[in-house]
């Protein structure tokens, strides 16, 4: 009825101006074993092992959604990082910096059973610089009576210290209202939505699989790739890369240009920096190295760039040291190993000899579009109208669920809301989603679908 239309469009409103913000970002900082892991999953809670569950999906995650009061927001992990100690103080601020950076507040993480180290002392000097707002958490306050030990903590001149325990969960609601006081309501970090600029791309990828070879065949000119330490000084970050008539941006590029140590942080740093490009980006291009098999730590980088809500186009590199009779098997190889991604368009080419890199605008060009596009409401409910009638959603306990309205609520990723009239079942849900895909296209883009139920 008119109602309920009325209701269903004030609903929607609502959701959309919520969808449209982009979600503050929290970094979880501090030395290692301070407790920044333990403390990151008591505030994301069950929705981490919802997300090991998804099949391709590594634990080894950077940033999680997370909510406290009605309030959703990001959390930036930076623990679960392995420590070289001889190069702690650099890495360690190395990766602060980073995080600090990419966020809009800062957890700061101290061990109140240890005190106040040379290298936490370093931390808060970054993160003074950085003028970014701090709630301090005295960790491994395990009891009442250890509360009084984290006064000491005044001394940083951080404020109040929070004593929690990450491990029991004490504290942890005090902190995060804390935490929600200091907070912007809306980001201003993430910026996935388009500017007039030209188009911003995440070139990204695990080490050596050719980055900045293409880079560098995209340039046209051979540039030296600098070997110095990395947080010395700070290189232009964005390159301007014209193809084909047309101006692209490529984010981040530094972290391509230069040789990080392999350190046993490394791996961790490379990914935080990746994130961190995959957000400032439209696309992420992810390359990948042919000649060896494909590994969790490159599916890793496609699920990142997935997960941000970028566009995606998958570069198989180095082709040329792949053998004719092999070409073809590894295709079909990819094709079932990247079943998932079906949807993003996937390029073999040789950075070393440029073979098929004039493929690669047409295929970027092809991912925004899709991941601009908008779908009328009215095409919209007609093709789902159809949709249900032909394969309407199963029976469950003698109830059928139906969809009632359906509207494309965003674009960048393209979004959708389903209102229903029941619980739409996971299948289900993926069967819309292969039929929407059919029907309209989305190569190279995500697609997010979200069912309000209305009882
Ligand atoms: P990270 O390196 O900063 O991410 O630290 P982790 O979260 O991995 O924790 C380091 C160690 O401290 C682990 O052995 C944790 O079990 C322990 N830990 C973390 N939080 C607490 C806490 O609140 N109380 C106690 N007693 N131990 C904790
Ligand atoms: P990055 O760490 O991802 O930036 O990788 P690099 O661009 O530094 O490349 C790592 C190594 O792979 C270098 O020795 C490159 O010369 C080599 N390489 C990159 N692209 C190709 C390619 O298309 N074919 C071959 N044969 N080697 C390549």
């Amino acid at each position: 009825s008119e109602e309920d239309l009325a209701v269903l469009s004030g609903e929607l409103d609502a959701y959309e101006s919520e969808r449209l913000k982009a979600l503050p970002v929290i970094a979880v900082v501090g030395r290692p074993n301070v407790g920044k892991s333990t403390l990151v999953n008591r505030i994301v809670g069950e929705r981490v092992a919802v997300v090991q569950d998804t099949p391709g999906v590594t634990r080894d995650r950077v940033s999680y959604p997370a909510s406290w009061a009605g309030r959703d927001f990001t959390l930036l992990d930076t623990g679960g990082w392995d420590v070289d100690v001889k190069g702690i103080d650099a890495s360690v601020a190395r990766q602060a910096e980073v995080a600090i950076d990419h966020c809009d507040a800062v957890v700061l993480v101290v061990d109140a059973t240890v005190g106040v180290t040379n290298t936490d002392e370093q931390i808060v000097r970054l993160l003074r610089r950085s003028g970014k707002p701090i709630v301090l958490a005295a960790n491994k306050v395990d009891s009442a009576m250890q509360e009084s030990d984290a006064a000491y903590l005044w001394g940083l001149g951080l404020g109040e210290p929070h004593p929690i325990s990450a491990m029991h969960g004490r504290g942890t609601g005090d902190l995060l209202d804390a935490v929600m006081e200091i907070l912007p309501a809306e980001s201003a970090v993430a910026e996935a939505t388009p500017t007039d600029g030209p188009h911003r791309i995440a070139l990204v990828g695990r080490p050596n699989v050719g980055k900045s070879s293409l880079l560098n065949k995209l340039v046209g000119a051979e540039r030296v790739v600098v070997d110095s330490l990395a947080g010395t000084t700070r290189d232009p970050v964005d390159e301007h890369v014209e193809l084909d008539g047309q101006n692209w941006l490529f984010v981040d590029t530094a972290g391509i240009r230069r040789r990080v140590h392999q350190t046993s942080g490394a791996d961790y740093y490379a990914s935080l920096r990746t994130q961190a490009a995959i957000e400032k980006a439209e696309l992420g291009l992810v390359l990948v190295d042919a000649s060896e098999p494909l590994t969790e730590q490159d599916i890793r980088v496609m699920q990142q760039v997935v997960d941000a809500g970028r566009a995606l186009v998958i570069v198989c590199n180095k082709w040329d040291l792949v053998d004719e009779d092999r070409r073809m098997e590894l295709d079909r190889e990819m094709d079932r190993e990247l079943s998932q991604l079906r949807w993003a368009e996937r390029i073999n080419l040789s950075a070393r000899t440029g073979w098929h890199t004039n493929r690669l605008t047409a295929a970027m060009e092809t991912a925004i579009d899709s991941w601009e596009s908008r779908i009328s409401t009215g095409k919209l409910n007609s093709f789902l109208g159809e949709l249900a009638a032909a394969h309407p959603h199963p029976v469950r306990g003698g109830k059928q669920p139906r969809i009632l309205f359906a509207t494309q609520a965003s674009s960048c990723p393209p979004r959708f809301v389903l209102f229903a009239s029941g619980f739409i079942e996971a299948g289900y849900r993926r069967f819309i989603e292969n039929q929407l895909r059919e029907t309209f296209g989305f190569e190279g883009s995500p697609i997010v679908i979200s069912v309000r139920v209305r009882e």
